[in-house]
């Protein structure tokens, strides 16, 4: 069995938690590929070092220099490194990044690097495993895309015949041979890519939560852990909400089918949650998986007689929107009517209004409005397709509650029905389906 353990920004936040990495990674000798964050806060007041760091790129633009905001780097690393007890020259490291983020001027992705580099540096000192960077690792195409095959071979070359080895996660190498980042939270990208470079048989992602939840515990404080989740599902949470893990984590996996175990590092004894390709290992006895949501969504609802005789209706319509470069996140329609769902906030400064004419003017509506302040809520759960009566027990819940719904989306892999509801009772709805599904 061979493990790679990816550990978030919390599990590296000071010495102490550098302490409780090490217990778990020496707890088991499969543990032989460490994928780690930068230090991430160490209390609510605290500053994330990535945020220090591209605040260091801003100042380097601005006042030409990060020295004022890289001493507070220098300092939470030489004090890691000073508690752990490392006999390691962390300031001759500190004093060519600083030289390398004063010397880059045209994007702050190196800056926002050094994170992860400083932490892979430091943690692999303290374990006693190889640092291998991960510039020499991971390729991205002049697009800006992972090139997946140029980076699984470099894995497969560098890292055979190696164990225990600590990367950086986040960052790569574009075409250029620059330093190049993924999106925030993009060390769960590396650590899926790690594990599918080096085929482990699981990829373990150390946070500082147990696992998913079936929804956010702002809204239900007593919503359990799923237990098992399958990668589509992962998916659909990802999508409308769910932050534990990057909403791209699983690409990287999906043809090797490894599992991603959701890992709690502060209570290391959870099971924590399994995130499994549909065929493997996923229960099919649940319906629901979870429940995730969004606020803030316009709907622009189009009315016309005869709609469905019109050929081209909808591509008339959905390419004012594309013309004004909005992602579509939903268009239910029936034979008269048809609504096209987009984020409010990409509405702003008068771009409704302007769409909304240019539908006018494009196809002619009978009549045409628009519902503003609409929270979108997605249950999800591959059991749905197998049994019947999971819509209307949704519904009788959200009837009996008050909840009035204003928009109904079964995805058409019956893995999910999404629900529109007032922004003012996202609350109540998420924790009317909760109560329906998971309530005593
Ligand atoms: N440190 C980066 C961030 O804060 C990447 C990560 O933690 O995964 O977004």
């Amino acid at each position: 069995m061979l493990k790679v353990c990816k550990f978030g920004g919390t599990s590296m936040a000071n010495a102490e938690n550098f302490g409780k990495v090490k217990s778990i990674i020496t707890a088991e000798n499969e543990r032989k590929f460490v994928v780690v964050s930068a230090p991430g806060k160490r209390d609510k007041s605290d500053i994330k070092i990535t945020d220090l760091l591209y605040k260091c790129y801003d100042d380097v633009i601005s006042i030409g220099s990060c020295h004022d905001t890289f001493k507070l780097i220098r300092d939470r690393f030489t004090e890691i490194v000073k508690d752990l007890g490392l006999n390691f020259d962390i300031e001759s490291v500190l004093d060519e990044t600083e030289k390398g983020i004063d010397a880059e001027k045209t994007t702050p992705d190196f800056a926002a690097s050094r994170g992860e580099y400083l932490s892979a540096r430091v943690m692999a000192e303290y374990l006693g495993y190889t640092f291998v960077d991960a510039a020499d690792l991971i390729r991205f195409d002049s697009n800006g895309n992972l090139n997946a095959v140029y980076t699984d071979d470099k894995i497969k070359t560098k890292l055979s015949g190696i164990e225990n080895v600590v990367i950086p996660g986040f960052y790569g190498k574009d075409s250029f041979g620059k330093i190049k980042t993924f999106s925030r939270g993009g060390s769960d990208v590396t650590g899926s890519i790690i594990a599918k470079g080096v085929s482990a048989d699981l990829y373990e992602n150390w946070t500082d939560v147990s696992g998913f939840l079936v929804c956010d515990p702002r809204i239900v404080p007593e919503a359990q852990i799923i237990d098992t989740l399958s990668y589509s599902e992962l998916r659909e949470l990802s999508y409308m909400g769910a932050s534990v893990l990057h909403a791209e984590a699983i690409f990287p996996l999906i043809t090797s089918k490894i599992p991603i175990n959701i890992r709690n590092t502060f209570r290391p004894q959870d099971k924590g949650t399994m995130i499994v390709p549909t065929e493997h290992g996923y229960n099919p006895d649940k319906v629901i998986t979870g429940i995730a949501g969004k606020k803030n969504f316009s709907v622009i609802s189009i009315e016309k007689s005869l709609m469905n005789n019109e050929v081209g209706f909808i591509r008339k319509v959905l390419s004012v929107v594309e013309h004004y470069g909005l992602c579509v996140e939903h268009v239910p329609s029936g034979i008269d009517t048809l609504s096209v769902i987009l984020s409010s906030e990409e509405l702003k400064n008068g771009v409704l209004d302007d769409v909304v004419r240019e539908i006018r003017e494009s196809v002619a509506p009978d009549y045409i409005h628009v519902i503003e302040n609409v929270a979108l809520i997605a249950t999800v759960g591959h059991g749905m397709a197998r049994r019947s009566g999971t819509a209307s027990k949704i519904f009788t819940a959200l009837a009996e509650a008050n909840v009035n719904i204003k928009m109904i989306d079964q995805g058409s892999s019956e893995q999910n029905i999404i629900i529109g509801v007032a922004g003012s009772d996202y609350e109540k709805c998420i924790r009317t389906i909760y109560n329906a599904f998971f309530g005593a």
